[in-house]
């Protein structure tokens, strides 16, 4: 089974936390978290900057305009 590229994990990573995946993406997205040293650390960094956004948000979910500037912020990372 090839691995799902890194590009890939980024881009589909909030929909995974939101778990808006379907099981089998969801799952591969996983696997590469467990398995690749670059996105481990990145999906921790962003599961808790996603809580920071929640709790100032009110449980209401992130304004498009601000996931668009976080995800562009992380992106230079
Ligand atoms: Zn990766």
């Amino acid at each position: 089974m090839t691995m799902m590229p890194c590009e890939e994990v980024a881009r589909l990573l909030w929909q995974f936390m939101d778990r808006e995946l379907d099981p089998v993406t969801a799952r591969a997205l996983a696997q590469h978290i467990r398995a690749c040293r670059g996105c481990g650390p990145r999906h921790e960094f962003e599961a808790r900057l996603r809580a920071i956004i929640q709790e100032k948000c009110a449980g209401e979910p992130a304004p498009e305009h601000l996931r668009r500037r976080v995800l562009a912020l992380l992106s230079d990372i």
